[in-house]
């Protein structure tokens, strides 16, 4: 028997099992140790049924006193009765519960958790439940620790619930240290204090203690942690070995000339970060690094200094924007930014027309325009630039992580700058862009006030109207921002379409409003949005497509009307379009339909303005969850680990997982063969560009 041995070899297991098991992705012995609880049963952790309270996640262990199938008024349901020494507990299974009648006898002992609601008395309805056989296992009474395993109906239908698995798995763990290999190298061990891998998995399932539980787990989520920051160091590795055929030789006069133009002094912060990435550009590796800055720190104006210098060198730049009207501005700071130098900007984006594209394929080919400034459109097929040395990607987060990888390889050995304005936390960034070096615009520009946010009721829109109205009097702008109802275009179009209508007609006959939308031809964006900037237009109702990027500095006043349908980073982003100049700003959060959930959240937005709490706050009460799901990054899944709960071990897996790679970038030392080896049986898919020869 070793590790990869069959799983139906497995004493206890044999032909039947063998096949639910594989069913649950269980087909060798060491996916087996690798099932591990996913609860834990003790004193602590179960309560008495007379202090269970309705609405609350509880588990509750007692023995039957009544299971059976119930006919019930509208459809039958299984009933099971529990009963502890302070009252008893009714749990219901109303769809597909026949299963379940031959599973429950009279006195078994069984924990059950859920959400407690009341329904004539105290239930749960579809409770998880495993069944604790008798008194003897009890954990109140013997005081032990038991763990909990995930099943399936098809693994409880042969016998695999969690008494199963006990039963299997308890007679591996007298060999354990044997059977178990150990792919981490010993001074990674020692240095980090980590349980042997055979400890920390029979502490897993079997604990002794509460700490040596805590300890096993988090040795096992070190391990999830540190491959996945293998990988990402591989990744970066792989790039920095690449070698640029281009040399960067000076800044350039280009960049001494546009710096000395530009209207205001940088910031700090804007100097540290060029500085930072014209020490990536004259190095002779590639440079693969993000800008983290939050809403109105000043990024475009970095990018620009940035696409100077590849000028001043000789090489191009191709500017990427996820949205026209972004690419649009972009193009028209690049055209202001240039003015007076050689430097020839372009905009590239899909509603050039095919004679148009032609042109600038050509032009771009020919080495004519300097820089590129376009939506996706420029990493499509046909563009070829003769010497494109840098590309920037803006708001990064609206592109997909495919996006980026293509654009690297498209890119071949250019330099690479992805910039973000979504707050990403640090832990989250560490994973998602952990292959990226990372550069902070932690300081806004001087002339800027703080932003005023405030929630309100419809009681109160009135009032918001007449607040809008004296600021425009006084000749500042305003935006109105209608949110999407479904993930239809058509019916977030209809909330801003109907606002529009009433807005323009009822509130504000005496001013110009206009409308934006997605599904706008980027001609028609354009009016509008130079209407807007000239302030010809007053206000503009839209819907979230201004959420990125857009810079009027005269617009001083944001209203989102339903407030409460947005998530915390969008409202973010969206109020980030405003307090951009020199006036004082104000954004109305409009929450229709008030409850304490969405009241919680809004608070945040009123209470803070920083980008970087508010995105720690969304992380609080989303969860990574499948927003930032791993996989989708390219990235390994994590079982056991948690991004957010479990930072500290991220920060000593990541630190790991760089030494090694920066040590042994090919992982061909010996004490690294254990790496080596996980690395290409179980991620070699996610490697990438990153292969390991
Ligand atoms: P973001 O980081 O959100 O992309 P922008 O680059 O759009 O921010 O900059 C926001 C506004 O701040 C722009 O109007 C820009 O001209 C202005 N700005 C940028 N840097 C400075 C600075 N150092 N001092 C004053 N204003 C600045
Ligand atoms: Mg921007």
């Amino acid at each position: 028997m070793d590790w990869n041995s069959p799983v139906k070899f497995v004493k206890g297991v044999g032909e039947r099992r063998a096949r639910a098991l594989e069913q649950a992705g269980i087909t060798t012995l060491g996916e087996l140790i690798y099932h591990v609880p996913r609860r834990y049963l003790d004193r602590s952790t179960i309560s008495p049924i007379n202090q269970l309270s309705v609405g609350a996640e509880a588990t509750v262990v007692g023995r039957v006193t009544g299971a059976k199938m119930v006919r019930g008024k509208r459809r039958p349901y299984f009933q099971l009765v529990l009963t502890d020494d302070t009252g008893f507990l009714t749990c219901r299974w109303f769809n597909g519960a026949q299963w379940l009648t031959d599973r429950f006898t009279k006195d078994d002992v069984v924990a059950v958790s859920g959400k407690v609601d009341f329904y004539g008395g105290l239930q749960i309805s579809h409770p998880d439940f495993d069944i604790l056989s008798d008194d003897k296992t009890n954990p109140i009474n013997t005081g032990m620790i038991m763990p909990l395993y995930p099943s399936t109906q098809a693994l409880q239908s042969v016998g695999l619930d969690s008494r199963g698995f006990r039963r299997v798995l308890k007679p591996l763990m007298s060999n354990l240290k044997e059977l178990v290999p150990d792919p981490l190298p010993e001074n990674v061990l020692r240095d980090y204090r980590l349980l042997p891998r055979y400890a920390a998995l029979e502490q897993a399932h079997f604990p002794d203690s509460p700490e040596h539980l805590e300890a096993g787990r988090d040795r096992l989520k070190f391990d999830e942690l540190f491959f996945m920051q293998l990988l990402l160091a591989l990744r970066s590795s792989a790039v920095v070995q690449k070698t640029k055929r281009n040399r960067y030789e000076q800044p350039g006069d280009i960049l001494d000339s546009q710096y000395k133009l530009l209207p205001y002094d940088l910031t700090g912060a804007q100097k540290r970060v060029v500085r930072e990435i014209w020490n990536d550009l004259k190095s002779p590796h590639p440079m693969n690094r993000l800008l983290q800055g939050d809403v109105g720190s000043g990024k475009t104006v970095v990018s620009l200094l940035s696409a100077a210098i590849a000028a001043g060198n000789g090489f191009q730049t191709a500017l990427m924007a996820p949205t026209e009207i972004l690419a649009e501005q972009h193009y028209q700071n690049a055209v202001k930014f240039f003015e007076g130098t050689q430097i020839r900007p372009v905009l590239l984006t899909g509603s050039n027309t095919p004679a148009q594209k032609k042109e600038i394929y050509k032009a771009l080919k020919s080495g004519y325009y300097h820089l590129a400034v376009g939506t996706h459109a420029l990493i499509q097929g046909k563009v070829e630039f003769k010497n494109l040395q840098l590309v920037i990607i803006d708001e990064q987060h609206r592109f997909g992580v495919v996006q980026r990888g293509d654009l690297i390889e498209k890119a071949a050995d250019a330099d690479v700058l992805v910039m973000t304005a979504t707050p990403i936390p640090r832990t989250l960034s560490m994973t998602i862009y952990g292959d990226l070096s990372v550069s902070i615009l932690d300081e806004m520009p001087k002339n800027r006030q703080p932003i005023i946010t405030r929630r309100v009721d419809v009681a109160k829109l009135r009032a918001v109207y007449d607040f809008v109205r004296q600021e425009i009097q006084a000749g500042r702008q305003a935006f109105v921002v209608y949110p999407l109802i479904e993930e239809s275009e058509k019916i977030d179009l209809e909330a801003a379409t109907k606002g529009f209508d009433y807005l323009s007609k009822q509130v504000f006959p005496e001013f110009k409003l206009a409308l934006l939308h997605g599904r706008m031809t980027s001609a028609e964006k354009d009016v509008v949005m130079a209407s807007f900037a000239k302030n010809e237009t007053q206000i503009l109702v839209s819907t979230t497509v201004i959420e990125v990027g857009i810079d009027y500095p005269n617009a001083t006043v944001m209203v989102i009307e339903n407030a409460e349908r947005f998530g915390l980073t969008q409202l973010h982003q969206l109020r980030g379009r405003i307090g951009r100049g020199k006036h004082r700003s104000v954004c109305v959060l409009v929450q229709r339909k008030p409850n304490p959930e969405s009241t919680h959240r809004l608070e945040i937005m009123v209470k803070t303005s920083d980008g970087f709490k508010i995105a720690e706050e969304d992380l609080k009460i989303r969860g990574t969850g499948d927003l930032f799901g791993t996989r989708q990054h390219g990235l390994p899944n994590l079982k056991l680990a948690d991004l957010v709960t479990d930072a500290d071990i991220l920060r000593a897996a990541r630190k790991a997982a760089f030494e090694v790679v920066d040590d042994d970038p090919q992982l061909r030392k010996s004490q690294h063969t254990g790496l080596r080896q996980v690395v290409l049986t179980e991620f070699n898919d996610l490697l990438g560009f990153a292969k390991i020869g």
